[in-house]
């Protein structure tokens, strides 16, 4: 599974770091040619306004574009996020337009209002939000499903193969956001698999597709991820 993580500013190190906790080596990607064969990429929290000119710059705007067209699976943080919306709510921000959501950039105020607070996780549970000059997300379209709120308004959404938080799990010690994007990575790469098991899914219960086999892969998700000897699609199966 090849996973990068966008290193051109911002906190791609700690995501690194959290991706090789999971036994993952990830490509730090600064370049077109390094977006090559990914399976998955993140997009780290920073400066939108910085990582969007060095984006555009070194042309892998229109690569991550083209990763998206491949439903390969794209995770933002924060900085992050607001590049993959439809609106920054700002011009100084070229974003990729991938999900439609408006951000209202330093929506909580400057870096003295930055806060952690205790989120509740959709299918995960409670976790740390840790919030820097996040942005705060006034508008989504209606087919996107949210998965945390804060103060009446979504900081973890995910739509398909696209999955944004306004918050930064890369500095906490908690893996499981990580991991949850690492099993949308395998539902691509193993459609057979995810197929089986969302038909049942669709049979047992109310939760569709994708969605509702996520949510209960997520209680057995770390002991497979520890297993790296396995092929991924093997270690798919139930
Ligand atoms: N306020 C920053 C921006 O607008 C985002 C901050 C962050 O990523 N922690 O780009």
């Amino acid at each position: 599974m090849r996973i990068g993580v966008l290193a051109l500013q911002g906190s791609f190190r700690e995501h690194e770091m959290m991706l090789k906790k999971l036994g993952i080596d990830p490509v730090l990607v600064k370049s077109k040619i390094d977006c090559e064969s990914l399976d998955g990429l993140i997009l780290p929290g920073g400066e939108s306004t910085t990582i969007s000119d060095l984006m555009t710059l070194y042309g892998i705007d229109k690569e991550i574009i083209t990763l998206h067209q491949k439903r390969i699976p794209l995770y933002g943080t924060c900085a992050g996020a607001i590049m993959l919306s439809t609106n920054p709510g700002s011009p100084k921000v070229q974003s990729l337009g991938l999900i439609d959501i408006t951000t209202n950039r330093n929506g909580y105020g400057t870096q003295k209002d930055s806060f952690e607070t205790e989120l509740d996780i959709k299918w995960i549970g409670t976790f740390k939000g840790i919030f820097i000059r996040a942005p705060i997300i006034t508008s989504f379209s209606e087919d996107i499903n949210v998965l945390s709120e804060f103060n009446s308004t979504p900081v973890l959404l995910k739509k398909e193969n696209i999955l944004i938080s306004t918050f930064h799990p890369e500095l906490t010690d908690d893996t499981r956001i990580h991991e949850f994007f690492l099993q949308m990575v395998k539902n691509r790469l193993c459609p057979q698999s995810q197929g089986a098991a969302s038909s049942r899914a669709s049979y047992q219960s109310n939760h569709h597709g994708q969605e509702g086999w996520l949510r209960r892969r997520m209680s057995v998700i770390t002991n497979y991820y520890r297993k790296r000897e396995a092929a991924p699609c093997e270690r798919m199966r139930d």
